[in-house]
């Protein structure tokens, strides 16, 4: 199973939902993890792929 290479978290079980964007081929859903990690996902039916990620709080304005 996909994990968070920084803390293991499982990529199945995103922590919360930054935001959402719909497009033609699909949804774009932006998650962060509970180390701080930004993760791009690209929805693909029902799977999401995890397609980028960040360093957990490598932003500190992107820490909500
Ligand atoms: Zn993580």
């Amino acid at each position: 199973m996909p994990c968070c290479p920084y803390c293991g978290w499982p990529d199945d079980d995103p922590v919360t939902t930054v935001s959402r964007h719909r497009s033609a081929a699909g949804a774009t859903v932006w998650t962060r993890c509970i180390c701080g990690s930004l993760q791009t996902r690209v929805q693909r039916g029902a799977a999401s792929v995890v397609c980028a990620r960040s360093r957990p709080a490598a932003d500190p304005a992107a820490t909500l």
